[in-house]
């Protein structure tokens, strides 16, 4: 304690009055703790940086003194990541939130970390341009958060993950030195690429205080088409006769009927087809209208012969509105209905879908849990979600282990994940074995200590 003291001391000499907090349980509790179900820590002290200048002091004196350093947006994340270390600090990205470069010629942006997702996603709206990555906490995280895990998205399908934005990065290192990687550009092979090591790091090696994204054209017409299919069978086939068709989706969002029912209930409204084995929101984008609207009616008979119940296509706001009302309220709505629920997001690869959502119907032994699988059907990224609707809770805790095990392992063992968005963190270091060998978390280790010796940085989690 004595050594957190010194280290206040000197960063309250070193930063703006004010920018040192100490940790109150009244005032800073989201500080403690993230949206997954990761156990809440107290930090000692906070810091929310307004500079790389600041950022680079904060990591430069908890080197010396060994103090660890939780890096954090916004919180949003769902594995853990910006938990603190009890007697560590917590340092806030959020407040470097300036797009500092909007480049239309070369289709670049430039940004601090703690822009919102969406906030980006308007300004170059404004101005013809489009970045697609799309979390559906897009709302509320930072780009910086997003870089961090690599974020995915519903569009994931047709214009791929955050790392295929990043073309440059600036931050410091654990011990306070400053890196700058990459920059406005569409090629660069030179050296090791230290730009997508940092990637999906999960703020183990180093803290990104700027980003350079490339972005695209805005694609000037999007239509929505709701489906119900039968099953979850024939919805998988209809996408795959969708793309020998030649068309490729940005979206095909998948809800099972347990979803839309528990939807139902939640919000009090009856929803067209509840009944229904699948529901998969598609969507098509493109420059010409008349073409869009063709590639939209090709995709509707696709879904017709692959026993569709009903196909809408929304167009205006209004219309898409209603369609995207059901997959936002899926989460709340699962979480009202249990006592428990865990959500974690394997993936696989696309055509195995099928087989790996049989597996999780298959461990639903008792009516008072469920496994359910919702999400990305055409990337094979599935939000799994395990329930317990009423089993007690010591009965629980000997059986939901080794249902997430269980989880896991299939998927492992049909060549996927077990994470495809949210990342390791803490809640899925326990099952790190389904991945990887003792020598390769020794060389992730080996490579974390190169650029943290000290081991301060998110030093508990995802390796
Ligand atoms: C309702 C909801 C829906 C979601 N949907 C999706 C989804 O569709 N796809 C998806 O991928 N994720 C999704 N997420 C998860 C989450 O929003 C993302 O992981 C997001 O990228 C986290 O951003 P954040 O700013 O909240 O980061 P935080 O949660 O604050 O931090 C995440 C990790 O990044 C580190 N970190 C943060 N900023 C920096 C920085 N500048 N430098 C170094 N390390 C840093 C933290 O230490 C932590 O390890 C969802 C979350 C919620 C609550």
């Amino acid at each position: 304690l004595n050594t957190l003291k010194l280290v206040q001391q000197k960063l309250e000499t070193a930063l703006p009055k004010g920018r040192v907090v100490l940790f109150s349980r009244d005032d800073h509790d989201e500080y403690t703790k993230d949206y997954s179900s990761a156990a809440p820590v107290e930090p000692s002290l906070i810091v929310e940086a307004e500079s790389q200048d600041e950022v680079a002091t904060v990591l430069k004196v908890a080197n010396d003194f060994k103090v660890p350093v939780t890096p954090r947006g916004t919180g949003t994340g769902k594995s853990g990541g910006s938990v603190p270390l009890p007697e560590g600090i917590v340092l806030g990205l959020k407040s470097m939130n300036r797009i500092l470069d909007i480049d239309v010629a070369n289709k670049m942006v430039v940004v601090e970390p703690g822009v919102i997702t969406k906030t980006l996603q308007d300004e170059l709206e404004k101005v013809g341009l489009f970045y697609p990555p799309d979390p559906s906490s897009y709302k509320i995280c930072t780009i910086g958060g997003n870089v961090i895990e690599n974020a995915g998205g519903p569009k994931a399908l047709k214009y791929g993950v955050t790392a295929e934005y990043v073309v440059g990065l600036k931050g410091v290192w654990a011990n306070g030195k400053r890196f700058e990687y990459g920059g406005k550009l569409y090629k660069n092979v030179a050296g090791y690429n230290f730009v997508q090591l940092l990637v999906g790091s999960e703020g183990t090696l180093g803290v990104i205080t700027e980003i350079t994204l490339r972005v695209r054209l805005l694609p000037k017409v999007q239509t929505d088409i709701l489906v119900a299919f039968n099953s979850v069978e024939d919805a998988s086939k209809a996408l795959l006769a969708i793309q020998n068709a030649r068309i490729q989706p940005v979206i095909a969002e998948l809800m099972d009927k347990t979803c839309v029912k528990a939807v139902e209930s939640f919000l009090g409204n009856s929803i067209p087809n509840s009944h229904a084995g699948a529901h998969v929101i598609f969507q098509v984008d493109g420059n010409d209208s008349d073409h869009t609207q063709k590639e939209a009616e090709i995709l509707s008979d696709l879904c017709r012969q692959h026993n569709a119940l009903d196909v809408s296509l929304a167009t205006t706001d209004k219309e898409k509105e209603v369609i995207w009302n059901v997959r936002r309220n899926v989460s709340e709505a699962l979480t009202a209905f249990s006592e428990h629920k865990e959500s974690v997001d394997i993936s696989v690869p696309p055509s195995k879908i099928g087989e790996y959502l049989s597996h999780i119907e298959s461990l639903n032994t008792s009516e008072n849990h469920c496994v359910l699988g919702y999400g990305h059907l055409g990337d094979g990224n599935i939000h799994v979600n395990i329930l317990n609707l009423g089993h007690s809770q010591e009965k629980w805790a000997t059986l939901f282990p080794a249902i997430e095990r269980s989880v896991f392992q299939k998927a492992v063992d049909l060549g996927g994940t077990i994470t495809g968005e949210h990342g390791i963190g803490l809640s899925k270091l326990p099952y790190i074995d389904l991945m990887f060998s003792e020598e390769d978390r020794a060389n992730m280790k080996a490579v974390k200590a190169v650029f943290d010796p000290n081991a301060i940085l998110n030093s508990d989690k995802a390796i």
